[in-house]
């Protein structure tokens, strides 16, 4: 990163080779990815920390070994987490296992949950080491800088006011309310999501079972994943309908929760006194119809917005991030990349992301809205049962969230 001016009355101006916007998995893997190999690389993060709200805690097989191919495996599985084995699910009062994470040809047979922030932070840190990675804090991408066209960089604000960063490539990694795409002109589909979820967190107690447990009963949909010292929990609702549920009354609400959560149920008066304690996450499916224009490329959520079903997100984020690292690091380490090599991003990551979001919307258009929709408990399908019954079958679901579709190995070497 270079200052190339700072005269008084005019804007700073910096540059570098890559600059990213968003310090999300995508943008910090990235980031990682490419300082590690010698590329100058500017991380632009608008919060001043990572430390927000719950935003998916689950590390997938896959990132895990991303995180071994790295050599950081041994390091980051010395941070605090949980690990969680299996995939269960509760229709009615009939219990089923319907994943097993043991049999994956990964190095690391489990899903870990570690808060977001904890990981982020790690990645920092790790990066950090490299002599050109550089993590802007406080500073929001605006817009982007263009010439003939091309995007040259990005109009950013820090904590000194505003400046402009120009670099060769200009990644929007800002997530799925991404400004940058907003600026790019690219063209989002709109997948569409029946539903929203409530998150909300109960305590854990001794002899709760360490699992991920979905339940579905007279209507209703709740996930639990057990976080040593508490539970994440997930309450699915029609698509809009927190505002109906806050006028029913907090009582009511309670009620319906401790219709489903079961072994927790005795719970939710202390773990809820308020609304407060509700998180509403707005679902969004969607994705761009192109990835790229000239001098820009989008990945992550910015890329395409994932529905929560099988908590993907963030393990698709760091599966663009190792891809994009191996298309574009070569480039990068020589000049700056053609728009033919910014489209090669999407021709590899696409039909990943068109394959579980077809999987998701199927999910959610035919099992989750109809049974939202319902007041009845629907009867266990087929392929619960078989799953449940045939323990060598489990590996398959748990193969498709835990590994995704193509996953991606880090082939850009250290410089
Ligand atoms: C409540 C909730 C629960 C979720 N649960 C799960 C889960 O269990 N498992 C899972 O895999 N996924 C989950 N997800 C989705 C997951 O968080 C995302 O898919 C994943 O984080 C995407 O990573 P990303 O880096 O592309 O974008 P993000 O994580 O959204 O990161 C974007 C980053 O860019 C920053 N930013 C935004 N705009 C700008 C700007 N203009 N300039 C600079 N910085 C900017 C943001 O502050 C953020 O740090 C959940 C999401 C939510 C909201």
């Amino acid at each position: 990163m270079e200052k190339i001016s700072t005269t008084e009355n005019s804007t700073a101006k910096i540059s570098t080779d890559c600059v990213i916007a968003g310090g999300g998995p995508a943008g910090m893997m990235l980031g990682y990815l490419l300082a590690r190999a010698g590329v100058d690389v500017t991380v632009l993060e608008k919060h001043k920390d990572f430390l927000r709200d719950f935003r998916g805690d689950t590390v997938h097989p896959s990132t895990l070994q991303v995180m071994h191919e790295l050599g950081l495996l041994e390091k980051f599985l010395k941070l605090p987490h949980s690990e969680i084995r299996t995939a269960n699910l509760e229709i009615g009062d009939r219990y089923f296992t319907i994943g097993d994470f043991t049999r994956l040809p990964t190095v690391c047979k489990f899903i870990a949950l570690m808060p977001q922030w904890d990981f982020l932070d790690f990645l920092a840190g790790e990066a950090r080491a490299f002599p050109k990675f550089h993590l802007l804090m406080e500073t929001k991408a605006d817009d982007l800088l263009t010439q003939d066209g091309t995007v040259i960089g990005v109009a950013a604000t820090g904590p000194d006011g505003p400046f402009e960063i120009r670099a060769g490539l200009t990644v929007a990694a800002d997530g799925r309310r991404s400004t940058l795409r907003d600026r790019s002109g690219l063209e989002v589909q709109d997948l569409g999501a029946p539903f929203d979820v409530l998150w909300l967190r109960l305590p854990v107690l001794p002899g709760d079972p360490v699992d991920l447990i979905g339940k579905v009963k007279n209507g209703q949909l709740f996930v639990m994943i057990y976080r040593t010292d508490y539970w994440q929990c997930a309450y699915l609702i029609p698509k809009g309908g927190f505002d109906a549920i806050k006028a029913e009354g907090l009582d009511n609400f309670c009620g319906r929760l401790k219709s489903i959560a079961g072994f927790a149920a005795g719970r939710i008066d202390d773990a809820i006194p308020d609304f407060d304690q509700i998180k509403l996450l707005t679902v969004t499916v969607d994705r761009l119809k192109n990835w790229a224009r000239p001098g820009l490329v989008c990945i992550g959520d910015a890329a395409h917005a994932m529905s929560p079903i099988g908590g993907v997100g963030i393990n698709l984020a760091i599966q663009d991030a190792v891809a994009t690292a191996n298309l574009l690091g070569p480039v990068l380490q020589q000049g700056t990349p053609a728009f033919a090599d910014l489209k090669m991003v999407q021709a590899r990551r696409a039909f990943p992301t068109k394959v579980i979001q077809a999987f998701q919307v199927a999910a959610q258009n035919f099992i989750l809205a109809p049974t939202l929709r319902s007041m009845t408990t629907p009867k266990p399908p087929l392929l619960v049962k078989l799953f449940d019954a045939v323990p060598w079958l489990r590996q398959w679901p748990a193969r498709f969230i835990g590994m995704g579709v193509r996953p991606e190995h880090v082939k850009l070497a250290k410089r």
